[in-house]
């Protein structure tokens, strides 16, 4: 196959150049998908950055001249920066054009700029189920979606063409599809993500609590377990904040099972009650071994 056969947009947007964005730049260059690249971010220092590292063809200085004439707009900034981006954005978007995201709440995204989104633009929220504790122009990389699931959330009534078409792009980058509802990606992300980080959080943030002598050994020893917490509790705080401000009834939902759980582990240690642990460690050693044959460890 050319370099020209694997083009699947002529011109593609990305509004914010952080993990994601700069990782989509890359893959895509890479592996030829788009003819051009236009980039904005919000962030001077970001479009700096974008424009060292030559992730686009045209790195703009405001959303209109990014997002003119370009047949695919990917949104790729914070859950909470997209209420006050979707009036401006909306305004040149191409009658025609795809517009998605890659953020990881979609029913928030389906409220903040779907109501903006004229009727002759296909709007198909997306989220990639790949990144990095790190953020930035700098921390993207050309393999971050090989191998990893794209959820993509279109609306009812949305062209299956243009659906198929930006399935083909994530494909490109290297990821597996799977279309799904907003509100049902929410719950499943809220499990499978959310939870987790509120949890490794919470773990940190106690063991930063504990007295100084204390906190020297916890850094210490920290490879029996709490460092794996340490990295997902060093992912992005804004990024992290709109998550949970934008996914609240499906966090709080899966939170409250999950404390559920936890008061009846605590009671089985409070009584002694092995069988009751082991079992219950058992039934989760069985969920890391299918994780690791999906190919997803
Ligand atoms: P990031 O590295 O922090 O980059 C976001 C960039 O967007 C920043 O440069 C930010 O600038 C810029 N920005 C903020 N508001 C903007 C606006 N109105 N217009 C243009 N640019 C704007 O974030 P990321 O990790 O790439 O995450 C981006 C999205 O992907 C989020 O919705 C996140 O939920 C989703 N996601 C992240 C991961 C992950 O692991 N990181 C994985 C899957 C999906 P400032 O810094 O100045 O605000």
């Amino acid at each position: 196959m050319s370099g020209q056969d694997k083009i699947i947009f002529d011109k593609v947007c990305l509004i914010g150049i952080g993990l994601i964005g700069s990782s989509m730049a890359h893959a895509m260059r890479a592996q030829g998908l788009a003819k051009t690249i236009s980039i904005y971010d919000i962030d001077p220092a970001a479009r700096d950055v974008a424009r060292e590292l030559n992730l686009g063809h045209a790195v703009c200085d405001n959303v209109e001249a990014a997002v003119t004439d370009a047949d695919l707009t990917v949104v790729c900034v914070p859950a909470g920066a997209v209420a006050d981006l979707a009036p401006e954005l909306a305004k040149h978007l191409k009658p025609g054009s795809i517009v998605s995201d890659v953020g990881s709440v979609k029913q928030a995204v389906v409220r903040d700029l779907g109501p903006h989104v004229p009727d002759k633009v296909h709007f198909i929220p997306g989220h990639p189920i790949a990144g990095t504790e790190h953020s930035g122009p700098r921390a993207g990389f050309a393999t971050l979606f090989e191998g990893r699931w794209c959820i993509l959330t279109p609306l009812p009534g949305t062209d299956p063409k243009a659906v198929e078409q930006l399935q083909h792009l994530w494909e490109g980058m290297g990821s597996q599809v799977e279309l799904m509802e907003p509100g049902h990606h929410d719950q499943v992300l809220a499990i499978t993500s959310h939870l987790p980080h509120l949890i490794a959080y919470t773990i940190v943030g106690t063991a930063t609590g504990l007295e100084e002598s204390t906190q020297s050994e916890v850094i210490k020893f920290s490879a029996s377990g709490f460092r794996d917490f340490t990295r997902i509790a060093a992912s992005d705080p804004i990024m992290w904040r709109d998550v949970f401000l934008n996914n609240r009834d499906a966090v709080l939902e899966m939170l409250g099972r999950f404390t559920e759980d936890l008061t009846a582990l605590q009671r089985a240690i409070r009584w002694g009650e092995g069988e009751k642990l082991q079992e219950w460690f058992t039934r989760t050693r069985a969920i890391r071994r299918s994780i690791i044959d999906a190919k997803q460890a």
